[in-house]
């Protein structure tokens, strides 16, 4: 059973006419989705063998290389040779929208701040090819060996990988980065199933309110290592306001006009607009450019947040004895 306090919450978050479809979302998945590696083989071949083993994968008409299956043709979708050589990656809809939102390109100077297990990395290289310059950044080690072994099996062992804290990335590449992804650390409550008590066992306000500082501070440190007139791209898979437009909103007043939310550049038919503010209190700023992805069975929930940097928020005075970081203290 979910904890009653999360779902009265939840009341609160997504509108009342779809609670109860959000709830059996916490159910088994209806559907699940992948994408076709383009570092590994062409699509369409994959796609043909794929067939030719009796799938029947259906498209995503805002992704061409994204296809769904019936939950139930999970197993033999990875038995097959595209599962084992990397031609397929399992990954949720939902998690393919933050690298596309990104809209990165071949000779953008790209940082995933957050990266492992590896998924949208594997996206960001599998949408950019080998030619890429992608930095990958992950702070727990066995999570940072995860992310290494998926970048291999995917073909993508061109991506610099950094075992470290992201916090500390300005220090060292003060705006520097074209496009950074920061798919946050969360509290995982779109990966909750309610017949899988370790996925809530954790759960609590608390565990939010923590998250939410863990957050604000990577985020802060994404703005920081991002260059003037480049694009940031922050994602939860949580449903905590806290976690999603209360960051963004705490972020905007800390940067003030140096940070802008722009529209994703794509239409998703999971994506809802955010809150307008939380606990009766409303948000500072407008934050109507950013998404909530309601789940359905196909989509997890998600929130995606699209910013534009316009000025510099990063002190170039040489670094004083005692002083940690170039990065202006606010
Ligand atoms: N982007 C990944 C993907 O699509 O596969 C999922 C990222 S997961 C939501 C967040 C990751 O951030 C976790 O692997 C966590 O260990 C890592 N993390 C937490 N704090 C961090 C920090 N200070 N610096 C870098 N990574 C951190």
């Amino acid at each position: 059973m979910l904890p009653e306090r999360f779902l009265e919450r939840l009341a609160r978050i997504v509108p009342s006419d779809r609670f109860d479809a959000v709830v059996a979302t916490f159910g088994p998945p209806r559907r699940i989705g992948f994408r076709l590696n383009p570092l590994r083989t062409v699509p369409g071949e994959t796609l043909a063998a794929l067939r030719a083993a009796g799938l029947d994968p259906q498209p995503v008409d805002w992704y061409a290389e994204a296809f769904t299956l019936d939950a139930s043709e999970r197993a033999a979708l990875m038995a097959t040779d595209a599962y084992a050589t990397g031609a397929v990656y399992l990954q949720n809809l939902s998690s393919m929208v933050p690298p596309l939102a990104l809209a990165a390109e071949t000779d953008d100077q790209v940082l995933d701040l957050a990266a492992a297990p590896g998924s949208k990395t594997t996206q960001l290289a599998a949408l950019l090819g080998s030619d890429a310059d992608i930095a990958a950044v992950e702070v727990v080690r066995d999570r940072f060996f995860r992310l290494r072994a998926n970048l291999d099996a995917a073909g993508a062992s061109f991506v610099k990988t950094f075992l470290q804290d992201g916090t500390k990335v300005p220090r060292y590449r003060p705006e520097h980065f074209d496009r950074v992804l920061l798919d946050a650390p969360c509290s995982t409550e779109g990966r909750f199933r309610a017949d899988e008590p370790e996925t809530f066992a954790y759960w609590s306000e608390r565990k939010i309110r923590e998250m939410q500082r863990r957050q604000i501070a990577l985020l802060a440190a994404a703005v920081d290592s991002l260059a003037v007139g480049g694009t940031l791209v922050y994602a939860t898979c949580s449903f905590a306001p806290e976690e999603n437009e209360m960051v963004l909103d705490r972020t905007l007043t800390r940067f003030g006009d140096a940070l802008h939310l722009e529209p994703l550049p794509l239409d998703v038919p999971a994506a809802q607009p955010p809150l307008g503010g939380w606990n009766d209190e409303p948000f500072a700023h407008d934050l109507s450019h950013a998404r909530r992805l309601l789940p359905d069975g196909t989509y997890e929930a998600f929130f995606v947040a699209r910013l534009h940097k316009t000025e510099s928020t990063v002190d170039d005075t040489p670094r004083r004895p005692g002083r940690t970081s170039r990065t202006r203290r606010r």
